[in-house]
């Protein structure tokens, strides 16, 4: 099983690495778990210092963990096959997420990022945003705010020391949710991360906490990791489900989790997407 999980993530950064190879293909179309996320992507950088423990990035790109996490820097030549894959996508419906296999927000500079959110402004392109940066990312709020733009945080704890021991160079719990709330005020769409679930508690009590400043939630258990397999899904599974509904937010449950919950639980799961888009989205 562990090994046709890896295959499919492998698949579903074919484009990433052809475009490594040939060095013009900036916007591709994620397979497999990632689509679930959003329909295009970019990765901007290569590498990534996070250091998360259940990064899966360097083993789909044929990388040694300490060399992936030693560094991120641009992408040769990305900003180029950026404008020019922007421009011939100019006023998609589809959002383009920044980033999968990197953060758009890396403790060495985020200029890269904010020329490629100028880029896909001008062509009137959809971002979704994901980052562990924290407030590092406020700094392109002005731009989020006047654009068809949502921003993403993945977090996954409660607990401060959990966060240190998993994701240890990332932003810290309370520096993730200050930028949260101050994407929600500045009337930026929000959404929540909450994958790879590792604590079952603590990402449920997010939920709760977050509801007031979170448009959309994005569920989904850790895969690949010894620890997912002493984790009950089938009693934590239904319990995202229904803490997702009261929150009266937009809400998926990504595929991984289909297996834990009835027929009807799943159609319930993602009959919101179509209900309620988020804010950015629905203005699609
Ligand atoms: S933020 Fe993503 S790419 Fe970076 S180390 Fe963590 S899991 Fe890997």
């Amino acid at each position: 099983m562990r090994c046709r999980q890896l295959a499919l993530d492998r698949q579903a950064l074919a484009w990433y690495i052809q475009g490594e190879e040939r060095n013009v293909k900036a916007i591709y179309e994620p397979k497999g778990a990632a689509r679930e996320y959003s329909p295009l992507a970019c990765n901007l950088y290569s590498g990534c210092t996070h250091g998360c423990l259940y990064c899966y990035v360097p083993a789909v790109l044929y990388r040694t963990p300490a060399d992936f996490h030693r560094e991120a820097k641009p992408r040769d030549g990305i900003l180029k096959a950026l404008d020019k894959d922007a421009r011939r996508l100019a006023d998609s419906s589809d959002p383009v997420l920044f980033c999968f296999t990197c953060d758009p927000y890396p403790a060495g500079g985020s200029e890269t990022t904010r020329e490629a959110l100028c880029i896909m402004a001008a062509c009137n392109i959809p971002v979704q945003v994901l980052t562990k940066a924290g407030t590092r990312a406020e700094r392109d709020f002005d731009l989020l705010a006047g654009m068809r733009a949502q921003f993403g945080t993945t977090l996954l704890f409660t607990d401060e020391a959990d966060r240190q021991q998993w994701e240890p160079n990332a932003a810290t719990v309370g520096n993730r949710i200050a930028a949260i709330r101050e994407a929600h005020a500045a009337g930026i769409s929000t959404w929540l991360s909450i994958e790879p679930i590792i604590d079952p508690e603590q990402a449920l009590a997010l939920i709760g906490l977050l509801s007031d400043v979170v448009d959309e939630w994005r569920i989904g258990k850790l895969n690949h990791h010894p620890l997912a397999k002493q984790i009950n899904w089938h009693y934590w599974a239904p319990k995202f489900l229904e803490a997702a509904k009261a929150s009266r937010r937009t809400y998926m449950l990504k595929d991984s989790m289909r297996r834990y919950l009835t027929p009807e639980q799943w159609a319930e799961s993602r009959q919101a997407l179509t209900v309620a888009p988020p804010r950015g989205i629905s203005q699609v």
